[in-house]
């Protein structure tokens, strides 16, 4: 794995992918760490939330395949380097994610959960 990012920076990293509304916000263009799916989440329909009744602020959820592993660029972070991406995502994931696999960015079926 490339060194060119340290350990403390990709845990800040990882935090910026919870309670981030505000800086995804203020983003034009977001990644998701995951599955690699980038987009302006200003343009982008949709867009799904957890964490809605936290004070800390709601967390985004990736379009494409619901994980909570979203960073916009206002965080400062550089979310469109591809070594930063795959340093994260080995990382966070343990070398288990649609990136490292080499998957297709795709939109995933989201489970449906039937009310009775
Ligand atoms: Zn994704």
């Amino acid at each position: 794995m490339s060194k060119k990012f340290s350990e403390n920076y990709i845990d800040k990293a990882h935090k910026a992918t919870i309670y981030n509304e505000k800086d995804i916000m203020d983003s034009n263009v977001c990644t998701c760490f995951y599955c690699g799916y980038q987009f302006n989440p200003k343009t982008e329909e949709d867009l799904e939330w957890m964490d809605e009744k936290s004070p800390k602020g709601k967390t985004l959820v990736c379009p494409m395949c619901l994980i909570d592993c979203v960073i916009g660029d206002a965080s400062g972070f550089p979310v469109t380097d591809s070594e930063f991406i795959m340093a994260c995502t080995e990382e966070w994931f343990g070398g288990i994610s649609r990136i490292s696999d080499g998957k297709p960015i795709e939109k995933l079926p989201r489970y449906v959960i039937e009310v009775e």
